[in-house]
């Protein structure tokens, strides 16, 4: 299974796609926004692909995903810009990626979404986090109305803690954090578990292996 990688630059998307590569099963195609960033990937044996969730359409975007069968989207405008970004990239980004998937007829998707999106989370966050929890809640809600493959993962706060291999994962878990590099193998084993379709979930640092608590979900 091909898998294209959206913000696999990232801190997330350079575990991802390093763990991808050395699985039998799944190779990554690294979607990037500037050449410089080819080498690291291709070192990995990855193939790359530029394209930019704010400049590029969903045509654009489309094309990015030529010849793969999944999509991940684990991009984001990050803590340092303003509400514009996040609105840019978290949102319509998104949701362009998620036309694009249709667009090219790559029909399973998995998102990369913030711990709780529902909108009494929008309403009790600090000001300026809501507008990051709305861009994902409506990115959420657009995914949740198509018919693609998806599956909608709610990690917790992220830590560069090495893997532990255990999580948590569930409807609805205790608040708490997971290192980015488990995040990426959560991906791995939902991509690799069907029974993950159209389902969503939460997960943090836990005590059961990651592809049991992913078949559990
Ligand atoms: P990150 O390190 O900030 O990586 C974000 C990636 O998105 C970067 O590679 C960046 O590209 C890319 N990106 C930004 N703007 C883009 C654009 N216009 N076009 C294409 N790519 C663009 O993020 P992370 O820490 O790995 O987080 C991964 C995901 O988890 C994100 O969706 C985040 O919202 C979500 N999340 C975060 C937390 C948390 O505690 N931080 C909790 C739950 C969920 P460049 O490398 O080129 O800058």
């Amino acid at each position: 299974m091909k898998v294209l990688v959206i913000g696999a630059n990232g801190q997330v998307g350079k575990h991802l796609v390093s763990q991808i590569q050395k699985t039998d099963e799944l190779e990554a195609k690294a979607m990037i926004r500037k050449q410089e960033q080819a080498s690291y990937f291709e070192d990995l044996g990855a193939e790359t692909v530029l394209a930019d969730l704010e400049k590029d359409d969903a045509d654009a975007i489309a094309k990015a995903a030529d010849g793969v069968d999944a999509i991940v989207f684990t991009a984001g405008s990050g803590p340092k810009t303003g509400s514009d970004k996040t609105i840019l990239i978290d949102l319509d980004g998104a949701v362009k990626t998620i036309e694009a998937a249709k667009k090219a007829g790559v029909k399973r998707y998995v998102m990369i979404s913030s711990f709780d999106t529902t909108r009494e989370a929008i309403q009790s966050a600090p000001s300026s986090f809501s507008p990051y929890v709305a861009a994902k809640h409506y990115a959420d809600v657009w995914l949740r109305g198509t018919d693609l493959d998806y599956t909608i993962i709610h990690p917790g706060a992220l830590t560069n803690d090495p893997a532990t291999g255990k999580v948590a994962a569930a409807e609805n878990v205790e608040r708490g954090e997971i290192p980015r590099e488990d995040v990426a193998s959560v991906i791995i084993a939902a991509l690799k578990e069907e029974s993950s379709i159209g389902k969503e979930f939460q997960v943090v640092g836990g005590s059961k292996p990651v592809q049991e608590s992913v078949q559990s979900v």
